[in-house]
C-alpha cells in the first residue's frame, strides 16, 4: 500500500525525541534488532495502525510543534515517508527530526534512504549500544550514537554534529 504507513502512535508535546516541544510520529516495524532495545514491541509492522499519508500530515500539522519520524525503524517505510515529508516541507516551515539505526554513511549510499533524509533537518543515527548507554543522554540512548545535522554535512559533504542554541554538542 503505496500511500500507507504503518504507524504504531502519534505522540504531541514531547520534549525527548529532539530540540523543544515535538509531535513525535512512531513507525511500525524494525530490522535492526539491537540488543537491550527498550521498543521492542514495534518490532513487529502490524504493531500500531496502517493510515493513509493524509491522515498523518493532517494530525501531525495539527499541532504547533515541530515533528520528529523515530521507530521502529523509519527507513523500513522510507518511500512513504518521502512523500510525507515532502508535504510538511512544501506547506509548513517545521523542521523534522529522524532517528534511524542506520548510520549516516549507510544511509547516504542508498538512494531511497538519502531522498528521505534530504528532507530532513536532523539524524539520530546508529544502533542502539546497551554498553554504551547512559541515563544521562539528551535525545539519544546511548553514547555512540550521533545527533548530524544534515542540511550542515551535506553541503559541507562531511559529517557535522548538530549543536543546540547553547553551542553544545551531544
Ligand atoms: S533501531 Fe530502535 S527500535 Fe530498532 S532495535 Fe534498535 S533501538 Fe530498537
Amino acid at each position: 500500500m503505496k500511500n500507507m504507513l504503518y504507524v504504531a502512535e502519534i505522540v504531541d508535546n514531547t520534549i525527548v525525541d529532539g530540540e523543544g516541544f515535538r509531535t513525535s510520529l512512531y513507525l511500525s516495524g524494525c530490522d535492526i534488532f539491537c540488543e537491550g532495545c527498550h521498543n521492542r514491541k514495534l518490532w513487529d509492522i502490524n504493531y500500531g495502525q496502517p493510515m493513509e499519508i493524509d491522515e498523518v500530515f493532517t494530525k501531525l500539522i495539527s499541532h504547533f510543534t515541530n515533528i520528529t519520524f523515530i521507530g521502529g525503524e523509519p527507513m523500513m517505510q522510507a518511500a512513504p515517508l518521502t512523500v510525507l515529508a515532502e508535504k510538511i516541507k512544501e506547506y509548513t516551515s517545521k523542521s523534522i527530526w529522524i532517528y534511524s539505526g542506520h548510520t549516516f554513511e549507510e544511509i547516504l549510499a542508498d538512494m531511497e534512504y538519502r531522498r528521505l533524509i534530504e528532507l530532513c533537518d536532523v539524524l539520530v543515527d546508529g544502533k542502539y549500544d546497551r554498553n554504551y548507554s547512559r541515563s544521562n543522554l539528551k535525545f539519544k540512548g546511548s553514547e555512540n550514537q550521533r545527533i548530524i545535522d544534515i542540511k550542515k554535512s551535506l553541503a559541507a559533504n562531511e559529517t557535522i554534529l548538530w549543536t543546540d542554541e547553547f553551542e553544545t554538542i551531544y
